[in-house]
């Protein structure tokens, strides 16, 4: 369930076809960002993308490395559990709230469609366009 969690968490943020990292990410230890490229069969590069996006969230830390002899920095990462589920929390609560707010709209005001675009008014636009079709001006009922 947790693996699921995590996965959605991160799929919010980087698209489905990404989510897979976030099984990689949930480690005890940071990892490698090579080798997290490497499993993911991405570049580094595209690896440091993905996870730059999810860092922005906070759903992910790093820690960083000098190798000695070549003087550059590798960095290690991993996945931040309880803030990538207070994340997926807040955006499902966000979501929820938008289809009550549908469904309470649904049920107590007017829709209108001019079947000639294809298009829905609401009560609020029927009426200042004068119950004309905003797209072409047809007129529907
Ligand atoms: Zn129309």
């Amino acid at each position: 369930m947790l693996k699921k969690f995590l996965r959605e968490a991160v799929a919010i943020i980087v698209g489905k076809q990404s989510e897979g990292i976030a099984d990689l990410l949930n480690t005890k230890k940071h990892m490698n960002e090579f080798l997290i490229a490497k499993k993911l069969d991405l570049t580094v590069n595209q690896t440091r993308n993905l996870l730059y996006k999810i860092l922005n969230y906070g759903l992910v830390s790093f820690i960083r490395k000098k190798d000695k002899k070549k003087g550059w920095y590798t960095y290690f990462w991993k996945i931040e559990v309880l803030k990538s589920l207070e994340f997926l929390r807040s955006t499902l609560v966000k979501r929820t709230d938008q289809i009550n707010y549908q469904i309470k709209s649904r049920e107590t005001k007017e829709f209108y469609i001019c079947k000639r675009c294809n298009i829905e008014f609401n009560e609020e636009n029927a009426l200042s366009y004068n119950f004309t079709c905003k797209v072409r001006g047809c007129f529907y009922n």
